[in-house]
C-alpha cells in the first residue's frame, strides 16, 4: 500500500486537509473560510476529540465536508501490537458512522508513522492512505503564518493534497495562511475537493 501525496490530474483541483480536530474554535474557522468559496476540504479526526465535541463532527459532514480517520487516541502505530492498532482504527470508524451515518474511507497515520502490520489492516480494511505535499509548511510547528501560506503555495498543483492542522494546540496562524491561501487559489480558478472527490476524479 502506496501513501497517496496527490495525483496527476489535468484540473485545477486541490486538498485541504486538517488532522486532529476537531476543535471548537478553530474547526468552525475553517469551515467559514470553505462556505465563502463553496469548497471541500477533508478532516482526520482522532476519536477522543470527536467524543469531546459530538455536534462539531456533525456540523463538518452536514456542510458537505468529508470526515477521515486519524485514529482513536494518536498512537505511533509502528509501537503498539497489531491488536491494538485494529482497535485504534475500529474505534475512530465506529464513533464517524454512529456520528454521521458513514464510515470513513480515508486514513491518515499519526506523525505518518505506520509499517507493513498498518498497511496490511488498511488494506484489508479497504482504506486509502492519505499523505501530502507540503510537510515543509509545518504548520504544526507555528513557523509564522507567512512561511506557511508561501511554502504550501510552492506545493500546489492540480491534484495537490495539503496538510494542515485544526485541533491539538493554537492553530491561529494555521487558520490565517489557509485563509489566504484559499483565496489566491480560487481567484487562481482552482477548485476545493475532499481527498474522496479527489480519487473520484483521478479514477474518471
Ligand atoms: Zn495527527
Amino acid at each position: 500500500m502506496e501513501m497517496i501525496q496527490g495525483l496527476s490530474i489535468s484540473k485545477k483541483v486541490v486538498a485541504f486537509t486538517f488532522d486532529d480536530g476537531p476543535h471548537p474554535l478553530y474547526t468552525p474557522q475553517v469551515l467559514e473560510i470553505f462556505k465563502d468559496v463553496g469548497g471541500r476540504a477533508t478532516f482526520f479526526m482522532v476519536g477522543e476529540e470527536m467524543e469531546k465535541y459530538p455536534k462539531l463532527v456533525k456540523r463538518v459532514a452536514s456542510e458537505g465536508h468529508e470526515i477521515g480517520n486519524h485514529t482513536y487516541s494518536h498512537p505511533y502505530l509502528s509501537k503498539i501490537s497489531d491488536e491494538e492498532c485494529l482497535g485504534e482504527i475500529d474505534r475512530n470508524e465506529v464513533l464517524v458512522e454512529e456520528l454521521i451515518g458513514q464510515k470513513p474511507v480515508v486514513f491518515r497515520p499519526p506523525y505518518f508513522d505506520y509499517n507493513d502490520q498498518v498497511c496490511r489492516i488498511l488494506d484489508k480494511k479497504g482504506y486509502s492512505m492519505i499523505g501530502a505535499l507540503n510537510f515543509e509548511a509545518r504548520d504544526w510547528e507555528q513557523p509564522g503564518v507567512e512561511h506557511i501560506f508561501r511554502a504550501s503555495l510552492e506545493s500546489v498543483k492540480e491534484g495537490s493534497i495539503l496538510i494542515f492542522h485544526d485541533g491539538y494546540g493554537d492553530r491561529s496562524q494555521t487558520v490565517k495562511a489557509v485563509r489566504m491561501l484559499v483565496q489566491k487559489l480560487n481567484n487562481q480558478g482552482y477548485q476545493f475537493v475532499s481527498v474522496s472527490e479527489l480519487l473520484r476524479v483521478f479514477n474518471e
